[in-house]
């Protein structure tokens, strides 16, 4: 399903387990994610201390949401940074508040959990809200690059210098039961599309 609303695209690609396993890259992501300076300080990203695959298989769905998400061109560059970011925490809070909708389901957010000021694992500490704490398919190990590719017939785009045009969030809907589409994309249409500039 493709959607156009006010600054973005929402893609939604329906998948089994199965699927999502074809695009599971656990040493090439992983490894980026050991690059990252935040490696190792947000208990929603690797390393984790659960198995990845067992964790998947509890599911038999997912459903993959991209959302293509037009710049605003009266930003400068590290504005746009700041700006893709704040919508990406509203779309992540969004999904998060629709996930008790889908019975025997977990949400994977765009990025590393938002809940706390700053991560206990960055202390040390056990994560303050386990049952808010969220993943993200990156941090899985699945390569979002090949996902937009195949599902929404895209590319990523990233800021070399300038900014592209656009950037995309990718989250997703673990399930164990089949969501219907209808009520999926209704759903995510009015949380998200109130989004906006
Ligand atoms: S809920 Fe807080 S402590 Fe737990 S992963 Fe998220 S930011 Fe870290």
């Amino acid at each position: 399903m493709n959607k156009t609303i006010p600054n973005f695209t929402l893609h939604i690609s329906e998948n089994s387990i199965e699927e999502l396993f074809q695009y599971y890259f656990p040493h090439e992501i992983l490894g980026y994610c050991s690059k990252c300076p935040n490696f190792g300080a947000f208990w929603s990203c690797p390393p984790h201390d659960f198995d990845i695959v067992e964790y998947l298989n509890q599911y038999k769905f997912v459903n993959i949401i991209g959302i293509k998400l037009s710049l605003n061109k009266n930003l400068d560059s590290s504005e746009s940074i700041v700006d893709y970011h704040a919508q990406k925490k509203c779309f992540n809070q969004r999904l998060l508040s629709i996930e008790a909708d889908f019975p025997y389901s977990e949400i994977l957010i765009s990025g590393h959990c938002w809940q706390c000021r700053s991560c206990a694992r960055d202390r040390g500490n056990p994560c303050n809200f386990p049952d808010k704490k969220r993943h993200s398919l990156e941090s899985l190990g699945i390569k979002i690059s090949e996902i937009i590719k195949d599902k929404f017939n895209d590319s990523l785009q990233w800021k070399k210098g300038e900014m592209p045009e656009y950037l995309y969030i990718v989250q997703a809907i673990l399930s164990d039961k089949r969501i219907n589409q209808v009520e999926l994309s209704r759903k995510l249409i009015e949380v998200f599309g109130r989004i906006g500039y």
